[in-house]
């Protein structure tokens, strides 16, 4: 038996694990705008590491976008940062997200203690994200669809995050927000998109704020299992 590597071996596992390695992240974040300590607390708690593939676990905590299969992307912590940011200024209690993906968003969402409701399109990317919220103890509800129809059943929604880019703001979530509630998505080409925060008055009247630039990839229509 090699001791050495056994060893090796394990200190590389308790390194990717260990909350020194999350709270140097936490402070990358800090230092590029991130002010919500809310925000901060809750991508300090969530082990991104177990989001991604094996083989990608060295990279959780690096601030950038990594596959998760299927030609789909985990965020990048930054931008997860600024869109949960976004999503707290008019204080929801319930949450819907599109696109679950790896489920990281969703976690980052329950660790902040809102009721959180997210729908993927990707049969397999939502079996793999249930195991996960299973496996942290964070209650998520899911739904395999097409989130170009929201959830329903399930609506209103007091705030709204979709994940993916899409040309156009979706109808069909803006009618399942709450009057007061806020809309946070990546509008624009498949390529680049504007990250927009809308606002719904009580009076029907949607506002609309430009976050920053961003690259999602896209949202896509019907599901697939
Ligand atoms: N929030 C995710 C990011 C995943 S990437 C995370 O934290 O990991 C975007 C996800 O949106 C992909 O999984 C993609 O399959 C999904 N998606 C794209 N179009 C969709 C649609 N119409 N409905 C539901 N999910 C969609």
């Amino acid at each position: 038996m090699n001791r050495g590597m056994r060893l090796d071996a394990e200190a590389i596992g308790s390194g990717l694990t260990s909350q020194r390695v999350r709270d140097r992240l936490v402070e990358r974040l800090r230092a590029s705008g991130i002010e919500d300590e809310r925000v901060l607390r809750a991508i300090g708690t969530v082990p991104r590491h177990l989001f991604v593939d094996e083989a990608l676990a060295m990279r959780a905590y690096e601030d950038t976008a990594l596959p998760i299969g299927h030609g789909q992307t985990i965020s990048q912590p930054w931008v997860v940062a600024k869109m949960t940011e976004a999503l707290l200024q008019t204080a929801p209690r319930k949450v819907l997200e599109i696109g679950t993906g790896s489920g990281y968003q969703a976690a980052v969402l329950a660790a902040l203690g809102l009721e959180v409701h997210t729908v993927e399109r990707i049969g397999e990317l939502l079996r793999s994200a249930r195991k996960r919220f299973r496996q942290i103890g964070l209650e998520v509800r899911s739904k395999h669809d097409d989130g170009y129809v929201g959830w329903a059943e399930n609506a209103p929604f007091d705030a709204i995050m979709v994940t993916a880019g899409g040309a156009a703001v979706v109808d069909a979530l803006l009618d399942q927000l709450s009057p007061g509630g806020a809309l946070i998505a990546p509008v624009g080409s498949a390529t680049s998109q504007e990250l927009l925060r809308l606002v719904k008055h009580e009076d029907g009247r949607v506002e609309r704020q430009m976050l920053a630039p961003v690259v999602f990839v896209p949202l896509l229509p019907g599901t697939i299992d």
